[in-house]
């Protein structure tokens, strides 16, 4: 395929776009300025392939499927059922899984799909059992009641938010933490990390329907094989939300007790983080949960969209090439050279370092909460998110930390010594940031000040390090 096709194909859908609504056309092409742009440092994002893109640009889009492969609510499916298909066959195949539904449109409907799933297959509810062999019309309201509240407030333990679990683990902000009962486990206060023995304990005296592994923030592997046995000691399905780190699992990086997809019940991801995919969501699990996974619409999901399958299944074909397991050994190896950089440098990282794609800053050593430091950073054309650290004295909305990812500048093609001058570039940004006051003079949690001129200074570096592993390199829009 010639680089002139990509950018032909990228110029003449603007194009067409322009002559309807020229603003949106314009904000596209300002989109890929800004993303060519700025430093990339946010966890959970990445750039997906041209293929991907543009396998979403099309008519698949009009079409209603509502259903599974080969069992649609809707006439002339064919085509359809042969992206998805493929893109479930992808699944299966990358990560050795038994079953993938490729239907979800993001990581918290996979989540959701899941929690069915588990909840069908393991609550004791005669109501339910009729209800799910269709004798639907049989139940009586007293079955309808019983129902509801046999599903309703089930045990699901997960890791603690600010150790850096998710909010669709049973929090309050989500349904989940609404609808589920809900315990979670931290990590040790002295090394930050997962302390198995804790979490078997607190699963002992809960005795949780679902033990819920992965996160959002914890910049280290964890032993899904301990896990699994905790689950089976207590009765517990072990379900593994893998969202930030699948691409790590699809590249061979975490083998062994560090892959999820054989030792957990059920597996859900998103696919367009560290997996490099559209944005979506995406289900692995054993065979006896399968037929629940696949009620998943319209279950609790709405018309699958089959534009982004066909674009789940262009990215999953490329992460089964050799090229993506290199992919994801220099996301790792780019992390670990950043928090080197830091740690050389001064800097406190949660756990002391990484081993997975992120990194998490305690920017309190700096005098900062997470809210200043991240707007200093992005002042200073470095694009990081701010994230609670264990027991963060700030609270969820200011917090105490500074979430940085590798996935994205990986793929531009950045690499370790760059990782060491981005390292540089980020603590003088944050030793050079000074926390403000507020009008009483009490110290506040988001003003700050640091030199407009030594922001520009540290953008126009930022700049020069993107400028020799430019971004899309084959697509010119003008
Ligand atoms: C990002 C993330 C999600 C949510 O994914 P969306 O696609 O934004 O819905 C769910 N779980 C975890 C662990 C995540 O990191």
């Amino acid at each position: 395929m010639s680089h002139n096709a990509e950018s032909t194909a990228f110029r003449s859908a603007l194009e067409v776009i322009r002559a309807v609504e020229p603003r949106v056309a314009d904000a596209i092409g300002a989109e890929l300025t800004d993303q060519r742009e700025s430093l990339k440092l946010i966890a959970s994002e990445n750039y997906a392939s041209p293929a991907t893109l543009l396998a979403m640009g099309n008519w698949f889009s009009d079409k209603y499927a509502e259903g599974t492969v080969g069992r649609r609510f809707y006439a002339g499916c064919q085509n359809v059922d042969t992206v998805e298909a493929l893109a479930a066959e992808h699944a299966r195949e990358l990560f050795g899984a038994a079953h993938a539904y490729v239907q979800p449109h993001s990581g918290i409907d996979a989540n959701l799909v899941a929690f069915w799933a588990i909840l069908a297959d393991r609550v004791e509810s005669p109501a339910l059992k009729k209800a799910q062999v269709r004798q639907v019309n049989d139940l009586t309201e007293a079955d309808w009641f019983a129902l509801r509240r046999e599903l309703g407030n089930q045990r699901m333990l997960g890791m603690s938010l600010d150790a850096g679990g998710h909010l669709t683990h049973g929090f309050r902000p989500n349904i989940s933490g609404k609808m589920f009962d809900q315990r979670s486990y931290g990590t040790d206060p002295a090394t930050g990390l997962i302390d198995y023995d804790r979490v078997a304990e607190a699963a002992r005296e809960f005795k949780p329907l679902i033990l819920v592994g992965g996160y959002s923030a914890y910049p280290r592997k964890v032993n899904f094989r301990i896990l699994r046995e905790i689950a089976d000691s207590v009765g517990a399905t072990f379900m593994v939300d893998m969202a930030h780190f699948a691409g790590l699992v699809a590249g061979k990086v975490f083998t062994g007790d560090f892959d999820p997809v054989p030792h957990a019940h059920i597996v859900t991801t998103t696919t367009h983080k560290s997996l490099r995919g559209p944005r979506g969501g995406m289900v692995l699990c054993q065979p006896e949960l399968a037929d629940q996974v696949d009620r998943g619409c319209p279950m609790v999901l709405g018309g699958p969209l089959p534009h982004v399958m066909a674009a789940k299944a262009v990215a999953l074909a490329e992460a089964r090439r050799p090229d993506f397991a290199d992919y994801a050994q220099r996301i790792v190896d780019n992390a670990q050279a950043l928090a080197d950089g830091l740690l050389r440098r001064g800097a406190t990282l949660v756990t002391g370092g990484t081993d997975n794609h992120l990194v998490l800053i305690d920017v309190s050593g700096y005098g900062l909460t997470g809210r200043q430091a991240e707007q200093a950073l992005l002042d200073s054309g470095i694009v990081t998110n701010r994230n609670s650290v264990p027991q963060d004295p700030n609270g969820a909305w200011y917090t105490s930390g500074i979430r940085i990812g590798t996935p994205a500048l990986t793929t531009r093609g950045l690499g370790t010594a760059e990782m060491d001058q981005t390292a540089e570039l980020i603590h003088t940004v944050l030793t050079q940031t000074t926390a403000g006051a507020n009008a009483d003079g009490t110290p506040s949690k988001a003003k700050y000040t640091l030199d407009a001129d030594l922001a520009d200074k540290i953008a126009r570096q930022a700049t020069d390090l993107l400028a020799p592993h430019p971004l899309y390199p084959a697509i010119n829009l003008t």
